[in-house]
């Protein structure tokens, strides 16, 4: 009687125990399969329209690419110091490797369409932009040192940067169909106010095809939307673990006064140049 007593107790606490654990299996098997962050439940651009799912599905690629859509614009500068790592080819055709090999692509595509397509500016240093900002003679269309996208070696002006050029073919060409080989154009007209530039016909950068096809399907085709919103709403929120690892990689070390424009820091930055 005992021992049947104590044999039913025993059988209870196995019970109990394994019940217990399995209870507590599928937690532990519910393991993050992607280390990219979910959208925020609150980011003052989140608009309503996005379906979370389906924007999570398609900027998941470009997680492991996020210095091809570093927010690089007036407000938002790169270190002095910033130099992709991978840079190819020479002169006006330097460029960062992916971008140099869908620039290739894109040209080849285009001379079998009777067209021309030429670089005449890629990758400009930090330095070369000082003295660019300088010398030039219509300083709208020149960002400040940092402030330029071709510090990052991924934009590119095609064939001209004269404005009354814009009906050109090979720019007419280029609105067709830049965006099949990843790029896109950085300053499109009617978004002046947005990106702080005039309108840009030529100046396009590399954001993969993967980066257009995001920026197109959520972002009405504006690139620089779909940058600031990827800044405020996912990168930042871990950006310090970001600079770190893209710092490392030496990839993209932005600088921390990021968040807050501070002219009289980049003039002081600038001036040192001098
Ligand atoms: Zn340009």
């Amino acid at each position: 009687m005992v021992n049947k007593t104590y044999l039913a107790f025993l059988f209870c606490c196995l019970l109990s125990f394994s019940v217990q654990a399995c209870a507590k299996q599928p937690e532990k098997a519910v393991e993050p399969k992607n280390e990219a962050p979910a959208l925020p439940e609150s980011c003052e651009l989140l608009t309503e329209n996005i379906d979370k799912d389906q924007f999570r599905a398609a900027y998941l690629p470009l997680f492991p690419k996020q210095e091809l859509l570093a927010l690089v614009d007036e407000d938002h500068a790169l270190s002095e110091n910033y130099i992709p790592q991978d840079l190819v080819g020479s002169g006006k055709e330097r460029l960062r490797k992916e971008a140099s090999q869908w620039f290739k692509k894109m040209q080849a595509a285009a001379k079998k369409d009777g067209i021309n397509l030429f670089s005449v500016s890629g990758y400009r240093s930090y330095n070369y932009q000082v003295g660019l900002k300088r010398r030039t003679a219509n300083p709208d269309y020149v960002a400040s040192p940092g402030h330029s996208q071709h510090q990052l070696g991924t934009a590119i002006d095609f064939n001209t940067v004269n404005p009354k050029e814009e009906n050109i073919p090979a720019l007419r060409w280029l609105r067709k169909h830049a965006g099949e080989y990843g790029f896109s154009l950085s300053f499109p007209k009617g978004e002046e106010e947005e990106t702080g530039y005039p309108y840009e016909a030529w100046h396009y950068r590399y954001i993969s095809k993967e980066g257009v096809e995001l920026q197109d399907k959520f972002f009405g085709g504006s690139q620089h939307k779909m940058l600031v919103f990827l800044h405020s709403c996912l990168w930042l929120p871990q950006q310090i673990q970001q600079t770190q690892q893209l710092t490392q990689d030496g990839l993209m070390p932005l600088t921390a006064s990021n968040e807050e424009p501070k002219p009289a820091k980049k003039s002081t930055s600038a001036a040192k140049k001098h």
